[in-house]
């Protein structure tokens, strides 16, 4: 049965994606099954998306009463879901001002604008630059594409957009010495995600985050992936003792329904973006917000974070085991529970061992696993995740 579905998609889809030799059905909890009833473990959650777990009944309803009652109305107007998402994301971010988008990848492109706009109020005219970091990854849109730092996904949609200057991530002097009177923003992931699971260093953040006061330049923090309880705080970068300018967000914010925002400070969007200068039709729509509104209640009153903070800890206690046990996984490193494993050899091999024992697994690049679970898994989940990847790699000794 699954077989036939997978020919239909490879005549029907636009082949951009290799994708697992699997059909998923449903979800309950930290569990997915396929349309023939086998059930998987789930370290993906649809990449740090499904925070809550699947089939969380309060979310579920939530989204069930919003939908009979409106489910899209224009920006032009106000709706309740939205004012209210909008307060929660500002309480837990520490944020000021929300722009609710469709996407990471638009949460981005937003940003990206704003900081443009924010520096050509300041100096009267255009043609600022911007810094990103090399292994970065922000999205696949144009603006986006042209901040993330790999050259394999620009390459064949070049020109990108222009201004843009690459540094290593963690080497302030790489930052320092491109910055210039025309750098508008520093952007990178406080965790990045795609590019291999490399927090920030506590010095790099403290040093940029001082360089932008100095020059005026904005702090742009991609929490797209790490953000939203994944390492433990409700933002990476609030362990750090700074705040951005501009702060991106998705993934997890909707917990399945497409949704992103970028978040600024009142300064930045006093002197940014104004009436006229950004829109979307979806962005922020009754359900998409409802939703938001929805995920951070369950946030609170399943205490996500503390269970971050409990499990987090033992995941990586039990990866480490094998950094110790087996001379072709090399390091262990990451932040609460976003994990990355780096191998010596390719661990495609590996994921799709799991797939076939029942665990999914993803990858950060070809040498590198990645743990991103939903926020809900208990050390047992850990525990089941571990018998079974002990397995696949006992498999390749
Ligand atoms: C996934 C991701 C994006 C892009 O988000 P989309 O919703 O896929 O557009 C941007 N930045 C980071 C750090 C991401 O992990």
């Amino acid at each position: 049965m699954m077989k036939a579905y997978i020919e239909e998609a490879e005549k029907a889809l636009l082949h951009t994606y290799n994708r697992y030799q699997v059909v998923l059905d449903r979800g309950d909890g930290v569990y997915l099954y396929d349309i023939e009833g086998k059930r998987y473990l789930d370290f993906v959650s649809g990449i740090a998306v499904f925070a809550l777990g699947y089939h969380n009944r309060e979310y579920n309803d939530g989204l069930k009463e919003q939908i009979d009652k409106l489910i899209h109305t224009s920006n032009y107007y106000y709706n309740v879901p939205a004012i209210e998402a909008a307060k929660k994301l500002k309480k837990v971010s520490g944020m000021d001002r929300v722009f609710f988008t469709n996407s990471g990848a638009e949460a981005v492109e937003g940003a990206i604008k704003a900081a443009r706009k924010y520096a050509y109020l300041r100096d009267g005219h255009t043609g600022h630059e911007i810094i990103a970091m090399n292994h970065s990854f922000h999205g696949r849109t144009m603006g986006a594409l042209s901040v993330t730092g790999n050259p394999k996904y620009r390459e064949a949609f070049e020109p990108m957009i222009g201004n843009i200057k690459f540094a290593e991530m963690n080497d302030f002097e790489s930052v320092e010495a491109l910055v210039s009177d025309r750098t508008c923003g520093i952007i990178f992931e406080t965790v990045q995600g795609e590019g291999g699971i490399y927090p920030a260093a506590r010095e790099f953040m403290e040093k940029v985050k001082a360089l932008c006061e100095e020059r005026d330049i904005l702090l742009i923090l991609d929490e797209i992936q790490c953000g939203m309880g994944r390492t433990g705080y409700m933002y990476a970068w609030q362990k750090y003792g700074i705040r951005p300018d501009i702060m991106t967000t998705a993934k997890a914010l909707g917990c399945g329904v497409p949704v992103g925002a970028f978040l600024m400070t009142e300064k930045t969007a006093q002197h940014s973006l104004t009436s006229g200068d950004h829109g979307t039709t979806y962005g922020g729509n009754p359900l998409a917000a409802a939703a938001v509104s929805r995920v951070l209640d369950l946030f609170e009153e399943n205490h996500i974070l503390e269970n971050v903070n409990s499990v987090a800890p033992y995941l990586e206690s039990r990866l480490d085991e094998l950094v110790a046990g087996y001379d072709f996984v090399e390091a262990r490193r990451g932040a609460g529970l976003l994990q990355g494993l780096v191998f010596t050899r390719p661990v495609g091999e590996v994921i799709n061992r799991a797939l076939d024992k029942g665990l999914l697994l993803i990858n950060a690049g070809t040498h590198i696993i990645r743990f991103v679970p939903p926020l809900v898994i208990t050390r047992e989940d850990v525990d089941h995740m571990m018998r079974i990847l002990k397995e696949c790699l006992a498999d390749l000794t």
